[in-house]
């Protein structure tokens, strides 16, 4: 999922969704409008960065009602983060951007023609519930803090609560965070910026004032970003962040497995598994943001040691051998945002079961960060009692992504107003009770888990970093010394709530609950393989 107009821009360009099937032969751009669909030779475009690919496609049809969702070099050399770029917004996690470049497929473009907006089944019912929402936000503080900062001033948050992850996730708080916090940034922004139709707009356009960076400007960085290219690496160079957000958007990476890539070489390099020679000559201490813009550039364009380095930390480790995997910070491959998991235990849970690996978006602990009382208060330090919560959390984030209801904008929205609008857009009552709508998102989450059984995902999987077992937080302020004590439970809480077998794999009874029992079948296959495989072990 990425910000901007994209999403919109397919359905007023007449299309509801987008399914790209096998591989073109050549480098191809798919050309979309109300009158079909066209492959078009991508030649002229392979090998440009993002904003030079956007920038050519609106030359030849024009600035307005263009819309372009595109890849860069990372996405062309098959970066395993590599992110898909529109306008200056990513859609980055888990390698997107490298499916694309699989495909040879360097840009979808799609020509809206004006008023198309598509129709509801209860405009004037719809328009009304969206005017008084915003009436709502208008004076709301967290939709003007949300507005005027982004999400930059989580940092100093994070860094108060201990959680802020500092050298690769070894630590926990930053010695001059301030220079990077959000009031800093407050100083260095020139615009802002909102997605389709969002009365939030929490885009901010920055643009570093001195130093070796001056002049630099990004849309964002936002606070993962801030976190990754910030603490992860030890780095409190404002401007460099913003170089390297703008640098990353251009190549097509994403931003936050670029910093962990690059907290992991210096960690490596620190304990010298990584020696300079091995390095391309580097020698990359923390906080060395001219290394970080060395490696970008290397893992983008797959260049020396950055070949291996493009494959994620966790192939890396495999790759580079003596130890070096244990310093992988992901999970099931995916590098972890800036949420120290074992502070926040809900949060550490949410990332070892998400379907998709270390996301912080796929259920969000709301009620670890800033208090959220529903489903319950909970306690971050707590070894267990969080296996509901965590459930919970990815079920109404499939909901609202189904939506689509933006985290970010999600101020004052309650399970009943997105009721209300489901059904005033499509007319259908069965949206009409919170209820029936958590089970959608419910059937989703647990379709996505029938999808990695069949991959040979379970429960050994369902896992986070050694380092969370193994090593106490350090320099963490409120939450040095804490660790991931009771993985287990934790696990079985989990797979309890969401009707999972022991193995992580959704019981026959709750396929058929979901009306997921045509997979039901396929799914007992796995069971029987993993069972087997536990027992002869
Ligand atoms: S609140 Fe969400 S939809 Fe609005 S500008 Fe921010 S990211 Fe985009």
């Amino acid at each position: 999922m990425g910000g901007g107009k994209f999403g919109a821009a397919i359905k007023n360009g007449g299309y509801d969704f987008i399914a790209v099937h096998g591989q073109a032969d050549k480098p191809t751009f798919v050309y979309l409008s109300r009158e079909g669909v066209q492959f078009l030779d991508a030649d002229c475009l392979w090998g440009l960065d993002t904003f030079a690919t956007q920038d050519k496609i609106r030359d030849k049809y024009g600035k307005t009602h263009t819309h372009i969702a595109c890849i860069g070099p990372a996405g062309e050399n098959l970066v395993k983060f590599a992110a898909i770029i529109h306008e200056k917004r990513a859609a980055a996690r888990g390698g997107v951007g490298a499916v694309m470049g699989a495909k040879n497929l360097k840009a979808l473009v799609i020509h809206t023609t004006g008023a198309n907006t598509p129709a509801l089944h209860d405009r004037e019912a719809f328009l009304k519930l969206v005017k008084d929402h915003n009436k709502i936000l208008k004076t709301h503080v967290r939709r003007k803090k949300m507005t005027t900062y982004g999400t930059t001033f989580m940092t100093s948050k994070m860094h108060e609560m201990g959680i802020f992850p500092v050298k690769n996730f070894q630590e926990g708080c930053l010695p001059g965070v301030e220079k990077i916090d959000g009031e800093a940034f407050q100083k260095l922004k020139t615009a802002d910026y909102g997605c389709y139709a969002c009365s939030t707009r929490c885009g901010n356009v920055f643009k570093a004032a001195e130093g070796p960076y001056k002049g630099a400007e990004s849309e964002g960085p936002e606070y993962e970003t801030i976190f990754s290219f910030g603490g992860e690496i030890a780095n409190t160079d404002a401007g460099a962040i913003i170089a390297a957000d703008a640098l990353c958007d251009r190549l097509g990476l994403d931003t936050i497995s670029m910093g962990v890539v690059a907290g992991f070489v210096m960690e490596l390099y620190e304990k010298g598994i990584l020696s300079a020679q091995e390095l391309d000559g580097m020698k990359p201490e923390w906080g060395d943001h001219e290394a970080l813009f060395k490696l970008i550039e290397k893992v983008a364009k797959r260049e020396g040691i950055g070949n291996i380095l493009a494959e994620g930390t966790r192939k890396a480790g495999q790759l580079i051998g003596k130890g070096a995997e244990y310093y992988a910070m992901t999970a099931k491959g995916l590098e972890l945002p800036g949420y120290d998991p074992r502070a926040a235990k809900a949060h550490g849970l949410g990332y070892a079961t998400s379907n998709i690996g270390g996301s912080h978006m796929y259920g969000y602990a709301r009620q670890e960060i800033s208090g959220f009382m529903q489903p319950r208060e909970i306690d971050r330090f707590a070894d267990e009692g969080k296996g509901d919560v965590a459930g919970w959390n990815q079920i109404k984030k499939a909901v609202e992504e189904t939506g689509i209801l933006c985290n970010f904008a999600d101020t004052n929205i309650t399970p009943q107003l997105i009721c209300d609008l489901f059904v005033s857009a499509t007319g259908r009552s069965d949206l009409a009770e919170a209820k029936n709508i958590n089970k959608f998102g419910e059937r989703i989450v647990c379709l996505e888990r029938c999808f990695n059984v069949r991959e040979g995902f379970s429960r050994k999987d369902d896992t986070l970093p050694e380092r969370m077992f193994k090593e106490p937080l350090k320099n963490a302020g409120p939450s040095t010394g804490q660790v991931i004590r009771k993985m287990d439970s934790l696990l079985d809480e989990y797979y309890d709530f969401m009707g999972y077998d022991k193995n992580g794999m959704p019981t026959v009874e709750k396929l058929n609950e979901l009306g997921l029992g045509k997979v039901a079948h396929e799914v007992s296959k796995f069971r029987r393989q993993v069972s087997s495989d536990a027992d002869k072990s």
